[in-house]
């Protein structure tokens, strides 16, 4: 299907999209890489009035690495995610959950910003923002705000923006020394949405044991999760595979699973806890190894 009618904005400066974000409100949606926006537009499930192109904006597409933090610029392509230097060097986990959206055509286009945006539950890169508690930078005529990543996915390709704001990046302070990531997802084939997805950030102390534990699921529900109980299972112990098999097991009434025509509840809720003990063994042996 074709998209009914839109005018067609191509924003000249961050002044300018967010004054026609502020004039048209509910009735414009801005454009980024256009790989969710245009196909829910062909299907008309998306009808906005005003499509307002935000590719030519200056200064919205840095990774910039400093002072224990990292900040993504919004219009960074997640192509750029799997090969830039400091991303190698300061936080892989972001590179190693980037290899698993889509395929380098969607990759090549597809925007950080509009994955965040989108807020698909499945997506990864609102996965890894709740592990990293990350925070979301939105800029409005005249004001801007940064939201916590807990705060910001609120349902099912619902966020806390306002109609009115652009997202313009994300930052997260890196994760310091003695620390580790895991990451696993299952999908029909590669390149698919997760059917669930699992992240995991361990910090060990000197004794081995878990000072800082942050876990949290993808695809199992209408949003990503921090799976809280998890964590407080692992905090304070030693990480032995009894007490990840534990942590694991808090999946179970932590997190409502969703079923549909690609994997039952029941199939989820399996994922949930398998994927959980693989993330955090990862993690807690990249710690070890750290
Ligand atoms: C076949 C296929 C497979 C895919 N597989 C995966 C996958 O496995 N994992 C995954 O995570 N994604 C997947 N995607 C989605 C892909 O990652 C998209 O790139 C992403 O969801 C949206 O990014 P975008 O830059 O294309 O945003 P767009 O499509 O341009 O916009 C998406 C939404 O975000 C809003 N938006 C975009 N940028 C901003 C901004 N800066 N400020 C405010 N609002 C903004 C738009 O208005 C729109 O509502 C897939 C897409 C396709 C077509």
């Amino acid at each position: 299907m074709k998209p009914p009618i839109f005018d067609y904005v191509t924003a000249e400066s961050r002044e300018h999209a967010l004054a026609v974000l502020r004039s048209h409100g509910d009735d414009a949606k801005v454009l980024a890489g256009g790989q969710s926006l245009v196909p829910l537009m062909s299907f008309r499930l998306a009808k906005p009035a005003v499509l307002l192109d935000i590719n030519r904006l200056e200064g919205l597409d840095s990774i910039e690495a400093s002072d224990g933090s990292m900040r993504i610029g919004a219009l960074t392509r997640q192509c750029e995610l799997l090969t830039h230097p400091l991303i190698a060097e300061h936080c892989p986990l972001v590179r190693a959950a980037a290899e698993f959206i889509g395929h380098p055509a969607i990759r090549n286009r597809g925007t950080v910003g509009g994955s965040v945006a989108h807020a698909d539950p499945a997506a990864e890169l609102p996965v890894l923002l709740q592990i990293l508690d990350a925070g979301i930078e939105l800029c409005a005529a005249g004001s801007q705000r940064t939201v916590p990543a807990d705060d910001f996915f609120m349902g099912l390709l619902m966020t806390g923006m306002n109609p009115d704001e652009l997202l313009t990046g994300i930052s997260f302070p890196l994760p310091g020394k003695g620390s580790g990531w895991g990451f696993h997802e299952v999908a029909r084939r590669h390149g698919d949405f997760a059917l669930v997805a699992a992240a995991a950030l361990i910090t060990l102390d000197d004794r081995g044991a878990v000072a800082g534990a942050a876990v949290a699921l993808g695809g199992i529900g209408d949003r990503p999760v921090r799976v809280v109980a998890a964590e407080e299972t692992l905090k304070g112990n030693r990480p032995t595979p009894e007490t990840i098999q534990a942590a694991s097991h808090e999946v179970d009434g932590a997190v409502t699973p969703v079923g549909d025509i690609h994997a039952s509840e029941a199939y989820r809720a399996h994922l949930g806890q398998v994927l959980t003990k693989r993330a955090v063994h990862d993690a807690v042996e990249r710690a070890r190894a750290s």
